[in-house]
């Protein structure tokens, strides 16, 4: 399981027509008091007092659904990379092999015209194998061999063994619905109404641009409706997935069979190349029943529609503008707020980074990641730890029986900066100049099997689960592992050159987040291996669980927009994080710096420094649209709330602007857990 630092969207797939030119702007320093609004109080606002400038100076481009300090940051290295993959594109002869791949992998999806010319020829091999289908039976054979698998009814991968994390296992999870939560399917506001109805109206139109009469296609569309909203039924809520108790149900394989007869999984798993499957971890044992009742109730050909939809919805990217447009209509539009869709290049680049990442980093970390840099912030990380260390020991709540478990999972926590030890090997993807979505497919189905070939074998932990240029980090509960790619230490959140201060403050308390996912309602579930188990005492526990029903009631009062308030048990692994964070960055800080004098600097102290360092990095304008979205599927709150509801929890904040007693900043209840 794992916790990412700031929040990732990966339902919507971006793409456009018109290229566009945008050149990196001049690298915001770690503290810019121009993008402060000092007419604000700190005590009232702390949040617009250090990102008002910044919000009215950096509006939401059209092709963004939020704009913030990371957002724009990885907008910048975008461009970074555009510079890379157009060289890797124009190398003739003599390239490497990583080369040849990442630049003719972008260049073929930068190649419209073709795309254009080439119709809906990509979807023809799948739509004829679904039009063959004989039985229901014959369903898992097409599925396993898909170009997209996992799009289909349900998600077949390899994960950690819950119990035992040396080992990898067989994954069958709970999937298949076209909106990006099961909530959708049934949440009561006219919004929500709204959003249904428009979906319905969004697979009717696809199914017309393949063809289908005006009659069939609406047809069509609400039959997909349906399947998914009964799948939808039977799936978990994103609250019960956070333990992951409700996730680990071990079973052999007749039993699993004897949930879904109807499904042959026999076929199923040999197709997907894992014939030797005796059993595996099924996360969500309800969806499988309700599926198997649906393939019960509902006709091949009912089935058949259901199984274009997903087709055509996984393979739109690749297909004729009027596909993309009408994907781009509904889930950039309607989930995001997007006013256009983004400059083909940035498609293309995140297109490259999604399929070989690795290779595309590589060249990205040679040119752009100082060594400097990495082991400023490993210095960093290791005096965190040390500040969770004495954190620990020092505890009020926490038995001595308990701290010493935690002190051994604290101290089996690995640290990954930057980029892989050992890069990824693409030999065996083929990339063919000018084969876009034989491309983008083969690098799916590359990684797909590769993921599935770890099946029964030992864990890597030098793996990484995120490109060296993604603009994030996080923390890995079953490799109690923290990771921090190239992109995230990079101005403006870090600056090996600027002064400590604003620096502690922004990846400072990013690294402190990410160590205290270890420890979160979550986090803390697992043992220092990585394993699901209990190590703490029930004493403790439910102290434990005293401090963190704190911070969620304190969330859960937040509005994020129209009625809508966080919900506090959805985001407060996130919300843990963010406080333990920034009172262990704090710590580390003065720690590191007890020995020095340190001056004010620009008007505004050491103590000041640190805490607009860490206000600057959450800046964000945001849409309404993609606000909504986010209520219900990202763990982590709005930015303004990351801030305001951070400081207002400390009371060295309250000494560093001398904030009064009853200030909105100050709370009369503070809430800490670590
Ligand atoms: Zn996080």
């Amino acid at each position: 399981m794992r916790s990412f630092c700031v929040f990732v969207l990966s339902f919507w797939m971006a793409a456009s027509a018109a290229a566009q030119t945008a050149e990196p702007a001049h690298k915001q320093p770690v503290l810019d008091t121009t993008s402060m609004d000092t007419t604000v109080d700190p005590c009232t606002d702390f949040y617009t007092y250090s990102c008002g400038g910044w919000m009215k100076k950096n509006p939401i481009p059209p092709d963004q659904s939020s704009w913030g300090t990371y957002e724009k940051l990885q907008d910048e290295t975008l461009v970074q990379l555009r510079t890379l993959l157009e060289t890797a594109a124009k190398a003739g002869p003599g390239r490497s092999a990583n080369e040849q791949k990442i630049g003719d992998y972008y260049a073929s999806c930068m190649d419209e015209p073709a795309v254009e010319a080439l119709g809906t020829k990509p979807l023809a091999p799948a739509l004829a194998s679904i039009a063959a289908l004989k039985n229901k039976a014959d369903m898992a054979a097409f599925v396993a061999g898909a170009p997209v698998p996992s799009i289909y009814f349900f998600r077949y991968h390899s994960a950690q063994d819950f119990k035992d994390s040396s080992q990898q296992i067989a994954y069958l999870d709970q999937g298949g619905l076209g909106l990006p939560d099961r909530d959708f399917y049934f949440k009561e506001d006219a919004k929500s109404a709204d959003l249904r109805k428009a979906y319905v109206e969004h697979v009717e139109k696809m199914f017309a641009l393949m063809g289908d009469s005006a009659e069939a296609s609406k047809r069509e569309a609400a039959t997909v409706m349906r399947i998914e909203t009964a799948l939808a039924a039977a799936s978990q809520t994103r609250v019960a997935r956070r333990d992951p108790h409700n996730l680990d149900h071990w079973m052999e394989l007749p039993a699993l069979t004897a949930k879904s007869p109807s499904f042959d999984w026999k076929v199923f798993l040999a197709k997907a190349g894992t014939t030797n499957i005796a059993s595996l971890n099924v996360a969500s044992p309800e969806f499988f029943t309700a599926f198997d009742s649906e393939l019960k109730k509902e006709t091949l050909a009912d089935w058949k529609d259901y199984l274009r939809w997903h087709l055509v919805r996984s393979q739109a990217q690749y297909l004729p503008s009027a596909f993309m447009k009408e994907n781009f209509d509904f889930y950039g539009r309607k989930f995001q707020g997007l006013e256009q869709m983004e400059p083909r290049w940035k498609k293309c680049v995140n297109d490259v980074d999604g399929d070989l990442g690795e290779a595309l980093g590589q060249v990205y970390v040679e040119k752009f990641f100082p060594p400097a840099a990495k082991e400023r912030a490993s210095k960093i990380v290791k005096e965190i730890q040390a500040a969770m260390e004495r954190d620990i020991q020092q505890l009020p709540w926490m038995s001595e029986e308990t701290k010493k478990k935690a002190l051994e999972k604290l101290h089996g926590v690995a640290n990954k900066i930057g980029y892989p030890d050992k890069w990824r090997d693409y030999s065996k993807l083929e990339i063919v100049a000018g084969d876009y979505a034989g491309n983008g497919n083969r690098g799916t189905r590359f990684e797909y099997e590769r993921g599935l070939g770890k099946i029964g074998k030992a864990v890597d932990r030098g793996e990484w689960e995120m490109t060296p240029p993604t603009v994030n980090a996080y923390y890995d509960s079953q490799m109690n592992n923290i990771n921090f790619p190239a992109g995230v230490l990079q101005p403006p959140v870090f600056d090996a050159s600027a002064d400590d201060a604003p620096n502690y403050g922004d990846t400072g308390g990013t690294i402190g987040h990410e160590l205290t996912h270890g420890f979160d309602d979550e986090g803390r579930r697992f043992d220092a291996t990585g394993n699901l188990k209990d190590w703490w005492s029930e004493l403790d526990g439910k102290e434990f669980e005293k401090r963190a029903s704190c911070i969620s009631d304190q969330y859960s009062g937040y509005t994020i927009v129209d009625d809508i308030k966080i919900n506090g048990k959805l985001t407060l692994g996130e919300d843990v994080a963010d406080l333990g964070g920034l009172i262990l960055a704090y710590v580390a800080w003065k720690d590191a710096t007890k020995d020095q004098k340190l001056e004010s600097i620009e008007g505004f102290t050491p103590e000041q420094r640190f805490f607009i360092g860490y206000g600057q990095s959450w800046c964000t304008n945001e849409r309404d649209e993609i606000k909504r979205t986010r209520a219900i599927t990202d763990p982590h709150s709005p930015e303004k709330y990351r801030t305001n509801g951070v400081v207002s929890n400390m009371t060295q904040f309250q000494e560093a602007f001398h904030c009064k007693a009853d200030a909105p900043m100050v709370r009369k209840d503070r809430c800490q857990v670590w």
